[in-house]
Parts: C-alpha cells; structure tokens; sequence
C-alpha cells in the first residue's frame, strides 16, 4: 500500500485565534506575546505584521521598532489550548494514526484510508471543517513521508494545500533553499553555503559519510531527510513524562510575596495537567534564571505521591526559600516542573480528612477552569499576578 501522511498546520495560530473572536483585528499587523515596552519575544505575528519583518522569536521592542503601529496583545495560552484540542478532535475523525507536533500542527497517516475519497479529498475536508468550525485557516501538506508533508505545508502558507505524488518526493525538495529542510538551522545552513550547497538537491548529492563527518548524527538524517527518505511512523503521543511551567518576568524582581504568589501560580497550572493526565507526582522542581542570566534547577523527591496543588507548593516552596538564600540577585524566570509520575489508581487516605478536602476543591476548580478559563478562578496568594507576566511557556 502507498503511504500517505498529511501534515496539517494552522496558519499563524495564536494571532489567527484572536483575529476570529475579534473580527475587528483581521487585517491588521498584529503581535502575541505581550507589550512591547515589556521584556518577551514575539509568539505569533499576523501575516500583516510579518510584511514589516516581524517573526515568532524576535524579542516585542525590536517588533515595536519595525511596526509601532502594530497591536501588541498579551494572548490568552488557556484559550489556544481549548482551539488546539478541538483542531485534534477534528483530526481524529479520520485516522487513529494522529501525532500532534505542537498545539497548531499534527500528523495523520491515511494510508489506505479511501472512505473519506483520496488524501486530497481529505485535506479539502480538513481544511473546510477547520475554517467552519474554528474559523481558522489551515495549511496541509501531502507526501509519503513526515518531512515531505511537513515541508508541502509550509511551502502553500498562508491556507496551502500541497500534494507531493508518490516518488516524485525527492525531485520536490531538491530545487528548495536548504533551510526549509527541518533539521537544517542557521549553524548548519551557513556551514552548507561555506561548502557551496545552497539547494537541498546539493545536499542530497553528497555522500552520507561526507554529511556525517561534518554534522554528525544530526547529519545522517538531513542527509536521508534531503532524498526524501524519513521512515518515522505518524505515533499517537505517549505517555507523559513530565510537566512544567514557566514564566518570565516583565521586570527583574526579588520581592518574595510576588515570587511567592507567581510560585503558587505555576504550582497551580502544574496540578492542574497532572489531574487533567490523571498523574501524580513524586518529583518537583524549581526552575531559576536570575538577573545576570545564571540559570539554576533544584529537585525534590518525595516518597508519597501527589497531585495536590498545596503539597507541590510547599516543596517548590522551600526549594525557593532555599535558592534564594543568601543570594542577592533579582529573579529573571520562575519555573515549576514534575517529573517521575505515577499514574492512575490512586490511594485514598480516608484518615485525612484535611487532603481530602483540598484534593476535593483543587478538582472543583479544575472542572470551573475548564469551562471558563484558567484566569477565572485565582486562588488568594496567586492574586496579586495580574499584569505581571511577560509570557508564560507550557507544553
Ligand atoms: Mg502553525
């Protein structure tokens, strides 16, 4: 049977997402991310706002400088991931073989999947369902293989479709710049030009050995990755492994009742996903950039397992108290993560009265959360964050 795999990518997603429940913004440059005159980078830029050159990763007061005309939001991560898990509830109608590869992009292997007409059909219908139901813009490509569909999508942005006929995959990416190879970053696309290699024809043209020898592993796979070779099976995701949360500061601080409060907070977003993946814990870390850029995690291990915001609090908590002792300088980043998880069957202590009534509202506040948003619940000592976050960084 001739392998298919569409690789379906929303076209600037979180700007798009803020475009379609305010109509007033289309047209428009506009950036997600946050203030401009705030610490950050770019998340998203609409395609008006890329015209002035801004792109994702460029920090807002160079995007301010490009375009000081543009509409600077802060962006609103709980409602992305809501679009994003309707996207994939969309996808997953006509495949069991789907792999998200980010909250905007996924996978879908239809090999032989000929009830919905042919993958080309298909993406017609995945794109139509995206725009009526999400009022989004989708672009899809189509291939034998992950790295080809994944480079067909992006060659048709904004609203792409991209069919590459089976065989035809190398010929398809020799005459593309070497850069819209995934895999191929600025490093190694400057080291290419060095030999003369600009195309990714030139590339498949050398041998596997020279590629290695000169990218190592890295280059084994470009070199496949060029001919059009890539073998990797379309894997729904596994298991989680680890969670984390993270944000950093519009300002340098080392007021402790605002680390504290913004503590509490990604302590609360971590318990959340790890009820949502029905997990528990029994590894918290703390995660610090300071001033300077001097970056530090510290871990603690506990022998009972928990999902219970309060006791991942307490134990980034004293990792906290214990990080900053001594030390002079402001916070630049606060991160939280879990990792070690244990799943499921969980043990109720019915002794403890006092767990059991925090693990109670922690779930309460979870199923209020899902239907409104993270936002609309803050629990006390997480109060005093509005309007601190430069950009917060999940998943
Ligand atoms: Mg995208």
């Amino acid at each position: 049977m001739i392998r298919r795999i569409l690789h379906i990518d929303l076209d600037a997603f979180f700007v798009s997402v803020e475009q379609a429940l305010a109509p007033e913004l289309s047209g428009k440059p506009v950036v997600v991310g946050g203030r401009p005159d705030r610490r950050g980078v770019v998340a998203s830029a609409s395609y008006e706002a890329r015209a002035f050159g801004i792109r994702a990763g460029m920090p807002l007061g160079e995007a301010y400088r490009l375009c000081p005309q543009a509409i600077f939001l802060q962006g609103t991560f709980s409602r992305y991931r809501e679009v994003s898990s309707r996207l994939m509830t969309i996808l997953a109608d006509y495949s069991p073989h789907l792999e998200p590869a980010g909250l905007d992009e996924a996978y879908l292997d239809v090999t032989g999947c000929d009830v919905h007409g042919s993958p080309r059909q298909l993406a017609l219908t995945v794109k139509e369902r995206v725009k009526t139901e999400l009022g989004l813009t989708a672009s899809v490509g189509v291939a034998g293989c992950k790295i080809v569909a994944k480079v067909a999508s992006d060659l048709g942005k904004p609203d792409g479709l991209v069919e590459v006929a089976p065989g035809q995959e190398k010929g398809f990416l020799a005459p593309l710049p070497v850069a819209r190879l995934p895999g191929v970053g600025r490093k190694t696309e400057q080291a290419l030009r060095a030999m003369g290699i600009t195309t990714v024809g030139e590339l498949a043209a050398l041998t596997p050995e020279f590629v290695k020898s000169h990218f190592g592993t890295a280059g084994t796979a470009i070199y496949h990755y060029a001919n059009g070779i890539d073998n990797r099976e379309v894997k729904p995701p596994g298991e989680t492994k680890s969670i984390s949360r993270e944000t950093t500061f519009a300002q340098d601080t080392s007021d402790h009742r605002l680390l504290q409060a913004i503590l509490r907070y990604l302590c609360e977003l971590v318990g959340a996903e790890l009820r949502r993946h029905n997990k528990q814990t029994r590894s918290i870390m703390l995660k610090l950039r300071y001033a300077d850029f001097e970056t530090i995690t510290r871990h603690l291990g506990s022998k009972e397992a928990t999902d219970a915001d309060d006791i991942i609090f307490a134990g980034a908590t004293r990792l906290l108290d214990r990080a900053l002792s001594g030390k002079g300088k402001a916070v630049r980043l606060l991160g939280v993560g879990v990792s070690n998880l244990v799943g499921g069957g969980k043990q109720l202590n019915l002794f403890d009265s006092t767990s059991q009534r925090s693990e109670h509202l922690d779930r309460a506040i979870d199923r209020i959360r899902r239907r409104y948003g993270f936002g609309s619940i803050q629990t006390g000592s997480a109060l005093a964050l509005r309007d601190v976050f430069a950009g917060e960084k999940g998943d």
